[in-house]
């Protein structure tokens, strides 16, 4: 029997699960690790913590499975992206904390290079939009603010590393230095037209190449783990940044794919080939997982508020006393009864790009109960994730026919009945709900040989449930309608 373990590092917890070769887990190991916010809108990781929790995982999944690290054919790693690690190439000792994808402290410089005019010259070479999101003025900040550094940086004694590199540098004891495209394609110093690191970014951003790490597709040998960790070492054969795991554990191989994630947010990513399509619409352009070094490229969508609103419905109004009663009252009433919420908390992102627009919910009268705002909330995130299809299709010229679907929220059957009957296409829920774990035990599965193609992991890839579209037109017509009067009085501008 062949297993195969993921890693799968996250912003809030990390996960171990071993896979067998039909594709079904074996045994699951999860923990938690701290969240530091310093200041107001910072977000940082202690390395150790991170590293603790991923050793840790590790032995205890391998615990629970029954199995020695011998018998794992090979590990692949998933991991929250961006997150931006520097550490002395000698000692190991990082200099700083990890700057977390959250942290907003690069904010300001992000805005004066947008308004210096550097959005476009980004944006072609690294299909991003200038943000504190990505990676760059992440590393530019540490080598700026943390005493000494930007000199060590310059004398070649500091590596810099997303949290792939960060746990593969670790784990084989500094034998392994090394990305793959997904991850690279989120630092915003990668050229993702000519797949290397970008000397101009490089210089826009101060940033010494020397501490740039080597950059491979997603499935590929980067080398095993120190045996001192698990007892013998466990070959690492594959890589890649969460949602574009997800993407490839979702089997969505061919131009025209898509899956969205339904987590806190949700992310919409496309598969289009061979085809960097440029976005019109706020979309981002990025690298998709895979075996060889010419990867697919991803059109990417995301909404930050997704199932939060239903932690918001729960926590803050106290509707429901858990997120699964959102659907039994979503049900309890016939239709929305014209009220619909907009849950622009924090702004409104792709397509509106609105900072200033704040949540709003329309159409309140006197009839309205808890029960229709609920269901208002739940057809919300099924709008949004539809006004992201609607950019992406116009961006590439592909119509959406079927959507993939995972993430916590879409154990909701109401949300997504009603994202299929808004898509007017198929929502297809697989059986195996961990598809980013999945995605990334698939990778470092193909290249080593466990499964032989992607035509086999094709065929692994059961639907727990499909939801096909079953709405009038005339009433599709009405809501979406109705969605967009309500945007439009939650936008600022
Ligand atoms: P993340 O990875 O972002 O932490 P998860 O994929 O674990 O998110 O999904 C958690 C989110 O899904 C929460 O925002 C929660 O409110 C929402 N959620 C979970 N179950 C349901 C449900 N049955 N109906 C609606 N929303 C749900």
């Amino acid at each position: 029997m062949s297993y195969v373990l993921a890693l799968d590092q996250g912003t809030t917890s990390t996960r171990a699960i071993i896979f067998d070769k039909s594709g079904a887990a074996v045994a699951c190991a999860q923990q938690e690790f701290k969240q530091l916010y310093p200041r107001p809108a910072w977000v940082e990781h202690a390395p150790n913590d991170i590293m603790g929790s991923v050793v840790g995982v590790i032995s205890e999944v391998l615990v629970r499975a029954g199995l020695t690290a011998a018998e794992i054919s090979a590990m692949g790693i998933t991991n929250q992206r961006e997150t931006t690690f520097v550490w002395d190439k000698k000692t190991g000792k990082p200099v700083c904390n990890a700057i977390v994808w959250q942290c907003r402290r690069t904010a300001d410089y992000c805005e004066k290079l947008k308004s210096d005019g550097f959005a476009e010259k980004i944006y072609n070479k690294t299909g991003l939009v200038p943000d504190a999101y990505f990676s760059a003025t992440k590393i530019k900040w540490i080598l700026d603010n943390i005493e000494g550094a930007r000199a060590r940086a310059e004398r070649g004694e500091l590596l810099f590393g997303t949290v792939d590199t960060f746990i593969l540098w670790r784990l084989s004891k500094g034998r392994i230095f090394a990305t793959d495209y997904t991850n690279a394609s989120r630092t915003m110093l990668f050229n993702i037209h000519s797949l290397e690191w970008d000397g101009e970014l490089l210089r826009l951003f101060d940033i010494p190449r020397c501490m740039l790490p080597e950059v491979k597709p997603s499935g590929y040998r980067y080398g095993e783990t120190d045996k001192s960790f698990f007892g013998s070492p466990i070959p690492v054969c594959g890589v890649a940044g969460d949602q574009q795991a997800a993407l490839f554990g979702q089997a969505c191989f061919a131009a025209g794919e898509v899956k969205n994630t339904y987590g806190t947010g949700c992310f919409l990513l496309m598969n289009t080939g061979r085809r960097a399509v440029k976005s019109r619409n706020g979309l981002v352009t990025t690298l998709a997982a895979g075996l060889t070094d010419k990867p697919d490229y991803v059109l990417e969508g995301s909404v930050f508020v997704g199932g939060a609103v239903v932690q918001w419905l729960r926590d803050e109004m106290k509707a429901i006393a858990t997120a699964e009663d959102s659907e039994r009252l979503a049900r309890s009433v016939a239709d929305n009864g014209g009220v619909y919420v907009v849950p622009a908390f924090t702004g409104l992102g792709a397509p509106y790009w609105d900072a200033e627009a704040r949540g709003t919910i329309t159409g309140i009268t006197r009839g309205t109960t808890t029960a229709h705002i609920v269901r208002a909330a739940l057809e919300a995130i099924a709008y949004e994730v539809c006004d992201l299809v609607t950019a992406m299709e116009k961006d590439s010229g592909m119509k959406l026919t079927r959507l993939a679907v995972d993430g916590g929220a879409c154990a909701n059957d109401f949300l997504m009945q009603f994202q299929s009957d808004i898509l007017n296409c198929e929502a297809v829920r697989p059986k195996v709900a961990e598809t980013t774990a999945l995605g990334a035990a698939y990778l470092a599965g193909l290249c080593k040989g466990v499964w032989n193609g992607t035509e086999e992991i094709k065929q692994n890839a059961a639907a727990d449930k499909i939801f096909t579209p079953n709405m009038p037109e005339l009433t599709r017509f009405k809501l979406l309608e109705g969605w967009k009067n309500a945007v439009l009085k939650a936008r600022a501008k």
